[in-house]
């Protein structure tokens, strides 16, 4: 059982000012992933005018035309997810689970590419859950995101969705999974992994992540766990899971 905790209306002050400052930190995140993904096609479509310009073959520019057509769709499909997401982000909807972490991949397209990271889809009908779509959006991002930087090289991310009924209490809920081959969660954030700046990516980390993603989830009525394994001796591979449940509808949430 939890104990709950007490906090000073200063320490109050402070926690909500600290999630403030990471929903700004997520968006500007967010927003340089987007400019990235975008920027990629806008260079080819640069290369692409500049073939143009030199062929003389009508056959070669309808060539770089169809692909500068395929360019720009996938620039189009970016805007079109991302104005998505941001309209009516602080008031419940009913979301399919699925299609959010599906879209969510557009932006990581490029960053997957390169690093040859493949992803496995299983996902299954499953009810369409009331959540505050950004927030939840939010936590699947810092899951992708974290599960990224652990694969350094070519990997594959496992995404599953499955209608679970909880254990204890049975309420209908949905099962989101994100496993990935990475190389593990280190000991020593094993058993802090969801408290506040705990990180262990040097340059890059903050340690909010995690910490704010359980506070979203339980505030939606639901839980969130990791199981992880580094490579040992005997040569076992490593990988880490991250599972999220979230029932169909939390009362403090309804619509
Ligand atoms: P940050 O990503 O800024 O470090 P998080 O709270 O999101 O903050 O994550 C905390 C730490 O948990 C990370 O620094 C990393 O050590 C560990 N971690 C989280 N997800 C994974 C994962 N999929 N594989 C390995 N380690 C992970």
């Amino acid at each position: 059982m939890k104990t709950p905790r007490t906090l000073t209306p200063e320490q109050e002050r402070q926690e909500v000012a600290l999630r403030r400052l990471e929903k700004l930190a997520a968006v500007g995140q967010e927003a340089s992933t987007i400019a990235h993904e975008i920027n990629n096609p806008l260079e080819s479509l640069t290369n692409l005018l500049y073939l143009m310009k030199l062929s003389d073959s009508m056959d070669e520019v309808q060539g770089y035309v169809a692909t500068a057509q395929q360019e720009l769709s996938r620039v189009t499909e970016i805007t079109l997810q991302t104005l998505r997401f941001h309209r009516h982000v602080s008031r419940p909807a009913a979301a399919d689970l699925g299609s959010l972490v599906r879209s969510l991949m557009t932006l990581h397209a490029s960053r997957m590419l390169l690093r040859k990271v493949v992803v496995e889809w299983r996902v299954r009908d499953a009810p369409r859950v009331i959540c505050l779509e950004g927030e939840i959006r939010q936590v699947l991002n810092n899951l992708i995101r974290n599960a990224l930087d652990a694969m350094s090289g070519p990997g594959t991310l496992w995404i599953r969705v499955a209608p679970v009924c909880e254990a204890v209490g049975s309420r209908e809920g949905v099962r989101l999974t994100v496993a990935d081959n990475g190389e593990g969660i280190p000991q020593e954030m094993a058993g802090r992994l969801f408290e506040l700046f705990q990180t262990t990516k040097e340059k890059t980390g903050t340690g909010v992540g995690l910490w704010v993603s359980r506070g979203i989830v339980e505030k939606h009525g639901g839980t969130i766990r990791a199981r992880s394994r580094r490579t040992d001796e005997s040569g076992r591979r490593s990988g880490t899971v991250f599972s999220v449940w979230l029932p169909v509808e939390h009362p403090s949430l309804a619509a």
